[in-house]
């Protein structure tokens, strides 16, 4: 998307694909799966497409390795699962195997036997006979069976860990007092090794001087040699995981040719190097040359990152996410920045608080490609990398958001049946679909390119003395900012809004926010504690209050329900611009006392009778707690010599289809990982 009014010939050109693109997909136990839309894939180079290709290789190459970093029986439990998924002659209806389907999703979605989130061991709502009837019918030589072992052995050493809720019970372990290490399912330290023991073994090869010490253990499991004495077996070429690592290696230098830059390359020469070697050092030094590579169009992250996994905090899952640049939101927040000036100059703000010279950043904002190993299918939506302290504090490090997956969150709970509970009437449902994304993205646009970086602290003013309440004052003052001039007809000019109409879709929702559906998210009783819950409330029910007389905004009830009703949106925009003048002024000055009052009285407490019909409300829409991703299926096209000459993308696949296809194509680790 390059020439002016583009911008909004994509949004309407994203509609119309919507709605042949289904966000939500099924639902099974506490989860819900939905898709993501890589927006802008096909307008991609055919140099991009082939780099994300074989990244995307590389990122699902090594899906085994994280069901086998969480649990020593993962893949062989998964293995039998999935045979009798597949080959059961029985009837698919009954009960046994509708209940066995439910059990293998879930072992799918938690690259493992516990729970993505909470830990503990799910159970199934089969029983241990049905399962062993099942796996004596299908074809032994699928079954993870080791030489020489009878289905039955296998069932009896199989069984009691999923089965029996005592064996192998959370997957991490943190209750204070306990052996976090021998009481912890996750496969970082070998049976029998004590929380004492691996403990002692790190802090005795800890450099107590080392200024940029490497993140010790971080890419190997812990185990007892012959002799009786612990040492790590690496995670690389070679040594434990070899075979997937191999496979990713492999991927990686196919990749290579297709990178945007010669830096680029260079940190994927580092990266197979640290693969090939097991070498920390070299780990850092990939570090670097990632977080320094700003400047290239597609991105990814692949390797051992993250270490909630291990209860020592040090081992750390493997995972990958390929991205590119947000070219949508990258070419607004540019029109944005170009006019940065114009709209501090305009800004309803008293002068004295305006900036002389202001200058708008641009987006931060990436599209995922691809989820693979520990961000897939439960996802971050935001990236902040790399971990090591020293790193960060020398180098800094590259944060950024993945614009997609949020959308995707955020479309999904359109089609939820929250609007249709929550929204007052068809039109202004009808208003929210036509123009909610397109307003929402630049709402978001204004707030973080222009709406932080805009006024200034007139001089003697200490910037922490907001003080506790500073964080919601300066969230307050961003989002008022876009409020504002998601209304403004500048907007309409630059072809960021087709119309005056659609701002009229943000200022629904968020009043409906605000006022009434961000509450689903606390409990009853309590008071809203988060910043940005806290600045949306103040933000919504200060303008609600304001415009009571004039009847701006109501509450309204229909049928015993409570529902928001926008009378003068003209008015609504006005008091947006008052509240962010005084939320400016209060910022400017440091006005400590009037930011209290505001919070308190606006932001904090929560109307027990209304909040009490919402999430009774809420409760009736059935909507899953956890959500995770299916991902695209990438199809290279290739000519007769066997050159890649485009790439395609297809959201069709089912969960379970996708699943057994990773089990079968990239099926890179044994049975048993020692
Ligand atoms: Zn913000």
């Amino acid at each position: 998307m390059m020439a002016g009014s583009a911008a909004f010939a994509y949004s309407t050109d994203a509609q119309a694909q919507s709605d042949n693109f289904r966000y939500n997909d099924e639902q099974f136990a506490d989860i819900q799966m939905l898709r993501y839309k890589v927006e802008g894939f096909e307008r991609l180079t055919l140099k991009e497409k082939t780099f994300i290709y074989y990244l995307s290789e590389a990122a699902l190459q090594g899906r085994d390795i994280l069901f086998d970093q969480n649990g020593r029986y993962n893949l062989r439990i998964r293995r039998m699962l999935e045979t009798v998924y597949t080959d059961y002659n029985g009837n698919r209806k009954d009960a046994f195997y509708t209940a066995l389907s439910t059990y293998l999703k879930r072992v799918w979605f938690s690259a493992g036997i516990h729970h993505h989130y909470g830990c503990d061991k799910f159970l199934p709502d089969f029983k241990p006979e049905e399962l062993r009837n099942a796996l004596k019918q299908v074809d032994a030589r699928k079954l993870p069976l080791a030489e020489g072992q009878s289905v039955d052995a296998l069932c009896d050493e199989i069984f009691p860990v999923i089965f029996d809720p005592t064996v192998m019970p959370m997957r991490v372990n943190q209750k204070d007092g306990d052996d976090l290490v021998l009481t912890s399912a996750s496969n970082y330290y070998a049976p029998g090794i004590t929380q004492k023991e691996a403990e002692k073994f790190y802090t005795q090869r800890k450099a107590p001087l080392d200024p940029q010490p490497v993140m010790m253990g971080m890419n190997s499991r812990l185990v007892r040699n012959d002799d009786g004495e612990l040492e790590e077996r690496v995670w690389r070429v070679g040594g434990l995981y070899g075979q997937a690592i191999e496979k990713i290696v492999e991927n990686l230098l196919k990749a290579r040719p297709f990178a945007d830059t010669p830096e680029q390359q260079k940190v994927i020469d580092l990266l197979v190097e640290y693969y090939r070697t097991g070498d920390l050092r070299t780990f850092d030094a990939y570090s670097i040359a990632w977080l320094k590579d700003t400047e290239s169009l597609v991105d990814f992250v692949n390797g051992f990152t993250e270490s909630y996994g291990d209860p020592l905090g040090m081992k750390a899952s493997w995972e990958s996410i390929v991205n590119f640049k947000d070219l949508a939101a990258t070419e607004r927040t540019k029109k944005l920045s170009e006019n940065a000036q114009w709209f501090e100059n305009q800004s309803p703000i008293d002068n004295r608080f305006k900036k002389e010279k202001v200058k708008g950043v641009s987006a931060k904002v990436i599209t995922a490609a691809i989820l693979g190993g520990d961000l897939y299918p439960s996802t971050a939506i935001g990236i902040n990398l790399p971990n090591s302290d020293w790193v960060r504090r020398e180098h800094g490090s590259k944060s950024v958001t993945i614009g997609n997956l949020t959308a995707a969150y955020a479309k999904a709970a359109h089609g939820s049946g929250m609007d249709k509970e929550f929204v007052i009437d068809e039109p202004t449902r009808q208003l929210i679909a036509t123009y909610g994304d397109v307003c929402d993205d630049l709402h978001t646009d204004l707030h973080e390119c222009l709406g932080h970086g805009s006024g200034k602290l007139l001089p003697g003013t200490d910037p922490d003395t907001l003080k506790a309440y500073g964080s919601t004052i300066e969230e307050a003052r961003a989002d008022l900012f876009g409020l504002y001039y998601v209304a403004d007809q500048k907007l309409v000019e630059l072809g960021l809004t087709p119309n005056l109409e659609a701002y009229k879709s943000q200022y629904y929702t968020y009043m409906m926010n605000g006022l009434m559906t961000q509450l689903v998210r606390i409990k009853p009783g309590a008071t809203i504690e988060e910043a940005h819950m806290r600045n949306r409330a103040l933000i919504a029910r200060w303008v609600y209050e304001q415009g009571k007389d004039g009847k701006v905004v109501e509450l309204i009830k229909k049928k015993g329900k409570t529902y928001v009703r926008i009378n003068d949106y003209e008015a609504l925009r006005e008091l947006f611009g008052k509240l962010l003048a005084e939320v400016q002024r209060i910022k400017s000055e440091g006005d400590y006392e009037a930011a209290r009052l505001l919070v308190e009285n606006y932001g904090v407490k929560v109307d027990t009778d209304l909040h009490k019909e919402i999430l009774a409300r809420y409760e009736k829409l059935h909507l899953s707690p956890y959500k995770g991703f299916i991902n695209p299926v990438y199809t290279a096209i290739r000519d007769t010599q066997g050159n890649i000459t485009d790439v395609s993308i297809d959201y069709s696949e089912a969960y379970d289809r996708q699943m057994l296809r990773y089990s079968r194509d990239y099926n890179t680790l044994p049975d048993v990982n020692d």
